[in-house]
């Protein structure tokens, strides 16, 4: 999913709106810089579990951890299953794979890998005309916490050059407040950025915009029952 739709799930899981489960619940897609993997990185159970014994003897980032740890909660759901059925952005799909295929010039693979992000776009929208506060807390979560001191925590765990990954993690900071999310248009600028960074296809905003209106088109009436099954799910296990 895209950070407003973590952001609400790890505050509701964990009851708690404190600014590292915040930060912490966006991290894995840290990714989207190329400073750590997607797979690897901090997503997936053994890299969730290896980071936990990283954070474990230092218990002012307990919280960032917790906010990882929600995010891979979310992810599952999303990818891997959901309701016994592949994960939640690879259902109802078929039409919209095809567009973004044509639009793309991707194959079927890639395609359907692109469309599960458009599919993630059209919840984080609903969520946010329904929650806007959403927005408003990540902004407020990003501003209060210590860029300077996770660069120093991430770049130790990942022994990786501190100032890269503060660069890194002020660009991904960016990328994810720098419009306003809870208004659709903006989400077209932001898939312009984002093809920049996974180096697809500039496709206009006129196709953006199709793609964004057929994602929203299937969530429409079933991403309320996906966030409710995440947190009744999830919170079983936290
Ligand atoms: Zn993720």
């Amino acid at each position: 999913m895209f950070h407003n739709t973590h952001v609400y799930i790890a505050s509701k899981l964990y009851n708690s709106a404190d600014e590292l489960l915040l930060v912490g619940s966006i991290l894995p897609d840290l990714a989207v810089t190329g400073i750590i993997q997607w797979e690897g990185g901090l997503h997936g159970k053994e890299s969730v579990k290896s980071f936990f014994q990283f954070i474990q003897g230092n218990s002012t980032y307990l919280n960032l951890y917790k906010g990882v740890y929600a995010h891979n909660i979310l992810d599952d759901f999303t990818h891997q299953n959901y309701q016994g059925e592949p994960g939640f952005a690879y259902q109802n799909n078929k039409e919209l794979v095809q567009l973004v295929k044509r639009f793309y010039d991707l194959d079927d693979k890639g395609a359907a890998g692109k469309a599960h992000n458009y599919i993630e776009s059209g919840v984080d929208i609903l969520l946010l005309k329904e929650h806007p506060e959403v927005q408003n807390q990540f902004r407020k979560a990003i501003n209060q916490v210590d860029k300077p001191q996770l660069a120093y925590l991430l770049s130790a765990y990942f022994k990786v050059d501190e100032a890269k990954f503060l660069v890194a993690i002020l660009q991904f900071f960016e990328l994810f407040t720098k419009y306003d999310f809870s208004k659709q248009e903006n989400w077209v600028l932001f898939w312009q950025d984002l093809e920049k960074l996974l180096v697809l296809k500039d496709i206009g905003d006129k196709n953006r915009k199709v793609l964004i209106d057929k994602s929203l088109e299937i969530v429409k009436n079933t991403y309320q029952d996906f966030l409710n099954y995440s947190l009744t799910e999830g919170v079983k296990q936290v």
